[in-house]
């Protein structure tokens, strides 16, 4: 199985638009960060969306112009859902499969109510939501996903474990289940703000205490903010087994050791 970063910025993405500074100017080009989402392609190459955000278009047309088994969202902010319109043509005439939690099923209808309701305009997206809980397992492209509950400031969202890998943002605290669920997991992706604290979204303090209590193999930082700092500079801070996700960065996950 393989993720593919299509996007590791939060929900300005990077460069801000107004913003003139050293990030922002950045000629890095890992310094340049859509809005965050991922891609999965499993062992018999279906793939698996995660979030499918306002630059889902841009991501698509970039690292995967072809259709999409499904797709899990974590929350409903325009940053993680607002390029589900864009699945349309992608997924024309069978539809999409999201996978969600029924406040985000909610969320959706009242987002896009034209797509869930085709008496007035044809060729709408076809959305079929799958409310998912927590901790129960399901199969999308045929591979085993187990949701994980996540803090988000006062929110509950979801995070996602896929075979030995767990895939985690916006969060700002993990509930002990959700550590323990993933704990030695071979890879862990996680989000990580800036430096300085924010009362919705982790800092690089917290993502790192959070992966030494998971203990990863691999751990991969993404959703930064430019007050994170230049990357060529901010890498240095991190531990060997962590590094930040940029957008396009694919890797290769090890096969899951069924220790659960
Ligand atoms: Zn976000
Ligand atoms: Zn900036
Ligand atoms: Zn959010």
């Amino acid at each position: 199985m393989k993720i593919t970063f299509l996007g590791t910025g939060t929900s300005t993405g990077i460069p801000v638009l107004g913003c003139g500074c050293e990030v922002c100017r950045s000629t890095d080009t890992r310094d340049h960060r859509l809005r965050t989402s991922a891609l999965i392609t499993t062992d018999t190459h279906r793939h698996i969306l995660i979030d499918a955000g306002p630059d889902l278009r841009t991501q698509l047309l970039t690292h995967h112009n072809a259709p999409i088994d499904g797709v899990l969202v974590t929350h409903s902010h325009y940053d993680h859902v607002g390029g589900i319109d864009d699945l349309r043509t992608l997924t024309y005439p069978n539809g999409s499969d999201i996978y969600c939690r029924q406040n985000v099923n909610n969320d959706l209808h009242r987002l896009l109510p034209y797509c869930f309701n085709n008496k007035y305009y044809p060729n709408i997206p076809k959305l079929r939501l799958h409310t998912i809980e927590e901790f129960k397992l399901f199969e999308l492209a045929g591979v085993m996903i187990t949701p994980l509950p996540v803090k988000h400031g006062a929110l509950d969202i979801l995070g996602y474990r896929i075979n030995n890998m767990a895939y985690i943002t916006d969060a700002t605290l993990l509930p002990t289940e959700t550590i323990d669920a993933i704990k030695d997991i071979d890879t862990l992706v996680i989000n990580s703000l800036r430096i300085t604290p924010n009362p919705t979204h982790m800092n690089l303090e917290q993502s790192l205490e959070t992966i030494r209590k998971i203990n990863p193999r691999q751990a991969y930082l993404i959703h930064m903010s430019h007050q994170m700092g230049l990357i060529a500079d901010t890498a240095k801070l991190l531990p060997s087994n962590v590094a930040f996700a940029y957008d396009g960065l694919t890797v290769s996950i090890p096969e899951a050791k069924h220790k659960k």
